[in-house]
């Protein structure tokens, strides 16, 4: 808390500023205030400097009328023809221009004709700059940026920074916002910090465009040394947690093994080793199990439990959805019967009198394994003991949960499964704080899933070959479009495709989706489990974990919309058998050529640890973990592959900087500053005082 005497030093006025609500700010009042937080990602008037350009524009070379293409920026020198004033309410003003190329529409909406007509005198020469668009096959311009006499053209600016917009947020708006923001920094703030950002939002020469990656590997690099603190410091601080060593192995191994129907695989090994190390360490296990689709994770989160639940503590697994809770339950709870131990579930749908009881006999101690969704790790849930709790599909839950998860006990061993792997390259960045496990050898016997691109047209040939597998009693998944971010339009998509289907192969399908209650999912998955229904339409819902053997073909409609990580892990729903496998993706014409690339990258190779790096070739790392259509992004400036580098030296200062003997309060300042940017926790920082 400030000191109330002794006032705000300048240092602590402008820290003031960078953090304050948007709101504090000059033309933003509460309704714009909360338009741009959405588009920002924060309220923060440091989260409005950190929205990076778009786009440069350069408004200074003149283009000639028949040159513009739709949807380019461009500035002409026109000649000021016609007006045509609307003659309805709500239709355009228009204004004919011409060059000695062609002719263009400008259309003005909700202005005065008489400003109009002082702006664009007939017979006039004028300098206009905008967006072209094609409207009826006639170039037009709505609403100029600017309209200018010649000897006024030095106001169009020469470069001009184009920033990513939302609805009822004009990019005028916003340049000026970030403009005001920049003018409060002082010279010199954070080192570079203001020098940098002015050099991203305020370009003005050819040269100053140069300069821009630059500026912004300075913030990006202050971005991951703060990443890597934090990282860093949450391992350092684990260390000087102790619990209870647990030695491994014990009669449960001895009388589990010999009922497991195969034989662990060297990975599998290794990674339960991995783990059998960590309990015996003295230190809680903070550790990430990553393994590809069908690897086997399921059975190594059972056995490693096993330890802990014979040293007299209990176990949880927490789940991303319901279905998955169930299918888990399913295979924990005959294996702990198999050994006179006691396994529950908790989800949602557990109410009432029934959860009552189970959650008295968990405070008892009387459940040795917890299986369910998020609300295991709820509020009214009390353990007796709990000494090991797992999180599968752990991608799912997104750095933040990880962190709150992380904050909420420290002592239980931590295991975060995942079937996204993360490219080596990465894995400092993201899972810094994390040991890390990966299974990359499959269970013997596992055949290559042949995958198919395929356009849309032809469906036919398709229904023949589900007639095919139909009569081999093998079973089909049918993946619906993401139609965009809209769940009611995927469900309407699956239902069409569902009738259709219906009408060649009547009952045997069904269908799934994100809007049934879990209870009617539940009983469709099970009737597709036990094999009444033999074709399964679905949303992605099934993306995660869902393990059905005799299952051998899945297809995915619109697979050009999906994103590497995520078709991967739909294939994943097939080749769970010692059966021929077949990947169907089908496109619409005119694919990106990303698009294009993804789909040749499935059929080249089915291995998910080579896909990941594949994928963050195609797209950098803003969306390595399939978050994007959430928003999430891990960093606002790092980019990767292009920042390596910075990585890796951020890595290296950090660990410098833990190993410093003392720390000046400047330096000390600056990097609680910096986590504060980046609302990075800095709660578990040590630092020594110099
Ligand atoms: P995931 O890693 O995707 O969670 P699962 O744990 O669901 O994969 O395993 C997929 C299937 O492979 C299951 O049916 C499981 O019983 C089987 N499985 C696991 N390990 C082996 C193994 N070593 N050999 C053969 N089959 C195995
Ligand atoms: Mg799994």
């Amino acid at each position: 808390m400030q000191n109330p005497d002794q006032g705000l030093s300048i240092a602590q006025e402008i820290e003031h500023f960078i953090f304050q609500h948007l709101e504090t700010m000059p033309m933003i009042g509460e309704k714009f205030g909360v338009l741009l937080s959405r588009l920002l990602g924060g309220n923060r008037v440091i989260d409005l400097l950190l929205h990076m350009p778009s786009n440069y524009i350069q408004r200074n070379q003149i283009a000639q009328i028949k040159d513009a293409q739709h949807d380019q920026m461009v500035t002409l020198k026109v000649k000021v023809e016609q007006h045509f004033p609307n003659k309805r309410k709500g239709s355009p003003y228009q204004i004919v221009v011409s060059d000695d190329s062609g002719f263009l529409n400008l259309s003005y909406f909700h202005l005065k004709e008489q400003i109009l007509q002082n702006l664009y005198p007939i017979g006039a020469t004028k300098i206009i700059s905008g967006k072209i668009e094609n409207y009826q096959h006639k170039k037009q311009m709505i609403h100029p940026d600017y309209c200018v006499s010649i000897d006024q053209r030095n106001q169009i600016p020469a470069i001009e920074s184009i920033y990513p917009l939302s609805q009822g947020i004009t990019q005028k708006y916003i340049q000026r916002l970030i403009k005001n923001a920049l003018a409060k920094l002082p010279v010199d703030y954070l080192g570079h910090w203001d020098k940098s950002l002015s050099r991203i939002h305020l370009c003005q020469t050819k040269e100053d465009l140069n300069h821009i990656q630059e500026a912004r590997r300075l913030l990006a690099y202050d971005e991951l040394y703060s990443n890597q603190l934090t990282l860093q410091a949450s391992r350092q601080k684990l260390k000087t947690h102790k619990t209870e060593i647990i030695q491994p192995k014990g009669n449960f191994y001895e009388q589990f093994f010999p009922t497991l129907p195969f034989k662990l695989t060297p990975d599998q090994v290794t990674s339960l080793q991995d783990i059998e190390r960590d309990f015996v360490s003295g230190i809680p296990m903070r550790r990430l199990l990553q393994g590809d689709v069908g690897s086997g994770k399921t059975i190594i989160a059972f056995l490693s439990m096993l330890p802990i639940i014979q040293a007299g503590f209990q176990t949880a697994i927490m789940a991303p959805t319901e279905i998955l809770a169930r299918q888990h339950f399913g295979h924990f709870e005959q294996w702990a019967n198999q050994l006179g131990l006691k396994a529950a579930i908790l989800t949602g749908q557990e109410k009432g009198k029934k959860r009552q009881k189970l959650l008295e006999a968990l405070e008892a101690g009387e459940i040795n394994i917890l299986i369910g969704t998020h609300a295991i790790f709820e509020d009214p849930v009390i353990f007796k003991n709990l000494g090991y709790a797992i999180i599968d599909e752990q991608h799912r839950y997104g750095v933040e949960q990880r962190a709150r998860l992380l904050q909420k006990g420290i002592s239980p061993h931590l295991l975060l499964m995942t079937a996204t792997p993360i490219p080596r390259t990465l894995q400092m960045a993201f899972y810094g704080d994390l040991d890390i496990s990966s299974i990359k050898t499959k269970p013997e016997g596992r055949k290559h899933i042949d995958t198919k691109a395929i356009p849309l047209e032809r469906m036919s040939d398709i229904i023949d070959a589900l007639h095919r597998r139909l009569e081999k009693k093998e079973q089909i998944y049918w993946i619906c479009p993401l139609i965009n971010e809209s769940e009611a339009l995927d469900l309407a998509a699956a239902e069409e495709r569902f009738k259709d289907l219906h009408k060649i192969f009547g009952d045997k399908v069904g269908i799934i989706h994100g809007q049934k209650d879990s209870q009617s999912k539940e009983v469709v998955l099970q009737q597709f489990q036990e094999g009444s229904i033999s074709i399964l339409v679905s949303t992605t819902v099934v993306e995660v974990g869902i393990n059905v053997p005799r299952a051998t073909t899945i297809i995915i409609e619109h697979a050009e919309r999906f994103g590497l990580s995520q078709l991967h892990q739909l294939r994943g729903r097939v080749g769970r058998s010692d059966l021929q496998s077949y990947c169907l993706l089908l496109y619409a014409e005119r694919l990106s050529p990303i698009a294009r690339r993804r789909l040749e990258i499935m059929r080249e190779t089915n291995d998910g640890f080579e896909i990941s790096e594949q994928d963050l070739k195609l797209r950098g790392s803003g969306d390595v973990l399939g978050r994007a259509q959430s928003g999430h992004k891990e960093f606002k400036l790092a980019r990767f592959p292009e920042d390596y580098d910075l990585l890796a030296r951020a890595n290296q200062d950090v660990k410098n900087f833990f190993l410093a003997s003392a720390h000046s309060t400047e330096d000390k300042n600056r990097l609680r500053i910096l986590l504060e940017i980046f609302q990075l926790s800095g709660s578990s920082i040590r630092m020594q005082s110099g």
